[in-house]
Parts: structure tokens; C-alpha cells; sequence
């Protein structure tokens, strides 16, 4: 049983079989979690945490209709493409149903990635143009055309944009280049659409496609003016051009009031993607489109795409949104989350803005209120502040200082409550810290020492000498310094 080994030698086996540049999610102190239920994780010791951040884990860790629906389906058959199933044509058509009746083909695939990937190659070749549109700090997706349009990746690895790809701003009231004290900030940042695509056209270039996801959660949970979506889409589409929205995590239902992001946009894409969520953790992924959109393309596979394991459990994770009622559970509990959050906010001068939708909510934690600077020393302490107390959280947008919530969706008021007092709590000693650091003391506001101590002893604990060094010399453990 490979849970029998201790925390350390999993830690040096990851490190010598997995590849480095795969992070962990609490790089100086990481978890070892071993199993999971509902909204709950439990790490090696017997420890619980509430997990604010999982959205994958849509309807709930290990929901049993869901792993019961995947086991049944395990022992009568499994296999690659190629033949009749009724058990896909049923998932695609309950898929079908839930979105607008032009979107009405579904493609099946693994993951995020490749449903994006197959957008831009079905908008390519039902085009026939070649260039995308991009919003500032989005992520799309691991493959190599991907990468190019993630400007969040291009960032971080120093890579040029390149010339099939116009970046435009996020459209960001809050911090972005045209916030919420302008008349029409939904307009404005329309404008730089309709820019980007004349400066292309210019330069005898050909838009195919406009990629984002409705409400940027990888930009650092933006909600974009009601307005911006129609104007883009109607650009986009006066250039000949395919609109594709980027649901892997905001859709089915993780917005609250509908299935879909878009929705509430008052929009229709002409491909939708969809991926995380989908099968609560089993890898399924989907790309919608019309009926012309797809027949552009002539050919395509997926050695697993679409099999009868993953249809099962696609369908079982659909009919415990409804059973559930997830939906309207998802606008009350984050209605509830937000306005605990608000409620706290005047309390706290690193705490910036508070915003969301459903089971989707975005804290800014700045400097201070009135530059409205990002303050990412001050998130990721709270983060660690807050995996101390057994609230599993992350630290996300292009600045690292955005506190999200993108729980299981079985999350409740209760959990919202228990979790905004633990952030009021943790952020009030950030803030002491934060003073102290301003203030000429030499104490390191970026992780909290307790957390660097935890992780020293559960080292310590195991036979091998290795050690660390002593507490605060070092702010990340890397992997060299395990052994
Ligand atoms: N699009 C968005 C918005 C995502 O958040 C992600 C994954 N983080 C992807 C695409 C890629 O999905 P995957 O990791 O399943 O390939």
C-alpha cells in the first residue's frame, strides 16, 4: 500500500520521478492528502481541511452516486472509440439539452486542453483565418498553441506574443485600465477588441477566433461589464471571425443562476468548451458546437474521448446537480460567502475588494485601499495562516494576490460563515505582521514561521538525518533541500 510510506519519502520520491516544474499547492509546506469526502480533504495525519479551492471535485469528493455509477460501468465495459454506445449518445444528448439549440454537437475528449485545442482548430478550418483574440492574463490550456494564447504562461516562462496572437486588456473594473468610476467601462474595453482587430486587419491578418472564458477566472476572478461580451462577440463576428467561451471552470452551474457563464452575458458562443467539472474528477472533457461548425472538420479521434466510463459518470455527475439542486444552492451559500466577506471588508486595510458569483468569488488582498496595489506577500501569508487553521485556500490572478473560492458545490452557509471568521482572524494578524515589516522590525511578513516550523518537524519526525535549515533562513523548501 503505497499510503503506508512516511510523508518524507514521498516527498523524495516525487522529487526523483516527477517532473519539477510540476508544483505543488503549498509549496513550503506541501500536503499529502489521502482521502477525501463532500467538501472535506484529510491529509496523512488524520487532519481535516475545508476545501475552499477544489473545483474539480464539482458535486463533492467521492459523491457515491457518481464513484458507484463509474464502478457499475467499469465491470460491464470500457473501451476506446469506434463503436455504437448508448451511454455516450445519451450523456451527449442530456449535454445538448442544457445548452442554447444551436450548440448541438459534441465533441469528446480528456481534458481542458484539448477541447481548447480542438477550438481553434475547428474555428481554423470552418474560418478558414487563422488569427486569435486574447484577454491579458488568461490560461487555456497546457498544449504547445495554447501556451501561445495564455498570456498568464507567456509571462511567467518570458515567451513573446506571437504575431496570430492580439492580446486585449482583462476587463478589470476594479484594477484594469478602465474601472468602475467610467460611464461605459464595458464599451471601452469593447473598444480595444474592435482595436486589436483593425490593427490586424492592417497588418492583412484574419481573425478566426476570440477565446475567453465568460467571467476570467484565471486573470484573477474578473466579472466582466454585462456589456462587454455582446459588443466582443459582435466585433469578433463582423471579422469573420468564431466566438469560443472557455467554460471548463466556470460552467455547469459553478456561476449560480445558470448552467453556464455565458448565460448570464447574454451571449451564445458558437463553441463551448467544457472540462473540469465534468466528471468530479475523472478526466472528461467536451467541446460543443453548431452542426456547420463541425462538419468543417472531416476527420477526427480520441482513443478515450467519450468512453462508456466516463459517459457514465458524466451523467451521474448531471443528475446530482439536479437531485441536489445545485444550482440555487450555489447562488445562496456564495451570496452568503460574499456577504460575510463584505460584511468583514471595512475591518481590514489590506483587504481590497470582495466579488463573485455562485461558488465563484475572488478576494483582493492590496496594499492598501487607495492605490489598490496587489499585495502578494501579504495573500500567500494568509493562505499558510489559513492551511494552519484547516482551511484549504490558494492565492490566484497575475499577481498572486487574489484569495479565491471555487469550492465543491455542496459547500454550505455554514462553511461560508466558519470560513470568513477564520479569514477575518488570519488577515488581522497579516496585518500586525505587515505593520511590523513597514515599520523596520526584521520579521518576514511572506509565511508565517509557525508554518516552516510544522513543516521541520514532520520531517524531523522520520528516521533520516536530512534536515533543514533553521526557520526563516529559508522560504521555500525545494526539492534539494529534502535530502
Ligand atoms: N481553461 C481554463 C480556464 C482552465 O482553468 C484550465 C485548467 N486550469 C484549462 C483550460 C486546461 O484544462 P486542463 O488542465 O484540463 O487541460
Amino acid at each position: 500500500n503505497p499510503e503506508l510510506q512516511t510523508f518524507k519519502q514521498t516527498l523524495k520520491m516525487r522529487r526523483n520521478y516527477v517532473g519539477k516544474s510540476c508544483k505543488l499547492h503549498y509549496e513550503v509546506s506541501p500536503l499529502k492528502i489521502v482521502r477525501a469526502s463532500r467538501q472535506y480533504m484529510y491529509d496523512d495525519s488524520g487532519n481535516e481541511y475545508l476545501d475552499c479551492i477544489n473545483n474539480v471535485s464539482h458535486v463533492g469528493h467521492c459523491h457515491p452516486h457518481v464513484v458507484t455509477a463509474g464502478q457499475e460501468q467499469m465491470t460491464k465495459l470500457n473501451t476506446c472509440y469506434g463503436f455504437l454506445s448508448d451511454c455516450q449518445v445519451a450523456y451527449a444528448k442530456r449535454i445538448v439539452e442544457l445548452l442554447p439549440e444551436q450548440l448541438c454537437v459534441c465533441y469528446f475528449l480528456n481534458s481542458g486542453s484539448e477541447a481548447n485545442d480542438l477550438a481553434i482548430r475547428l474555428a481554423r478550418a470552418y474560418t478558414k483565418q487563422n488569427d486569435v483574440i486574447v484577454i491579458d492574463n488568461a490560461y487555456h490550456g497546457n498544449t504547445e498553441n495554447l501556451i501561445s494564447i495564455s498570456p498568464k504562461k507567456l509571462k511567467e516562462h518570458n515567451l513573446p506574443i506571437e504575431n496570430w496572437v492580439h492580446v486585449v486588456p482583462t476587463p478589470d473594473v476594479y484594477r484594469g485600465k478602465y474601472r468602475e468610476d467610467n460611464i461605459n467601462p464595458g464599451q471601452l474595453y469593447a473598444n480595444e477588441v474592435k482595436l486589436a482587430i483593425a490593427k490586424a486587419m492592417a497588418n492583412g491578418r484574419k481573425i478566426a477566433a476570440f477565446i475567453s472564458e465568460p467571467n476570467q477566472t484565471q486573470a484573477g476572478m474578473i466579472f466582466p461589464p454585462k456589456n462587454f461580451l455582446p459588443l466582443v462577440y459582435r466585433y469578433v463576428r463582423e471579422a469573420g471571425g468564431l466566438c469560443i467561451a472557455d467554460e471548463i471552470q466556470t460552467g455547469l452551474g459553478r456561476c449560480g443562476e445558470h448552467y453556464w457563464a455565458f448565460q448570464s452575458h447574454d451571449v451564445v458562443p458558437d463553441i463551448v468548451t467544457l472540462g473540469k467539472s465534468l466528471g468530479n474528477g475523472h478526466p472528461i472533457s467536451i467541446l460543443v458546437t453548431t452542426k456547420e461548425i463541425s462538419d468543417s472538420l472531416n476527420e477526427f479521434s480520441s482513443s478515450y474521448g467519450g468512453n462508456p466510463v466516463a459517459c457514465a459518470m458524466g451523467m451521474a455527475v448531471l443528475d446530482v446537480i439536479q437531485n441536489e439542486h445545485m444550482l440555487s444552492s450555489a447562488k445562496s451559500v456564495g451570496k452568503c460567502l460574499m456577504d460575510e466577506l463584505r460584511r468583514i471588508l471595512p475591518n481590514h486595510r489590506l483587504m481590497g475588494d470582495v466579488r463573485g458569483m455562485g461558488m465563484m468569488v475572488g478576494v483582493e488582498i492590496v496594499q492598501d485601499k487607495e492605490s489598490r496595489k496587489p499585495n502578494k506577500d501579504a495573500a500567500e501569508a494568509l493562505v499558510y495562516k489559513m492551511k494552519e487553521r484547516k482551511f484549504m485556500m490558494a492565492n490566484e490572478g497575475p499577481d498572486k494576490n487574489v484569495i479565491i473560492f471555487q469550492p465543491p458545490m455542496c459547500f454550505t452557509c455554514e462553511n461560508a460563515l466558519t470560513v470568513a471568521k477564520a479569514l477575518d482572524q488570519a488577515l488581522a494578524e497579516v496585518e500586525e505582521d505587515d505593520l511590523r515589516v513597514n515599520s523596520g522590525s526584521n520579521l518576514n511578513i511572506q509565511v508565517p514561521l509557525s508554518v516552516l516550523t510544522n513543516a521541520k518537524h514532520k520531517l524531523d519526525s522520520d528516521d533520516d538525518e536530512d534536515d533543514f535549515e533553521s526557520p526563516g533562513k529559508r522560504q521555500k523548501i525545494s526539492y534539494e533541500e529534502v535530502d
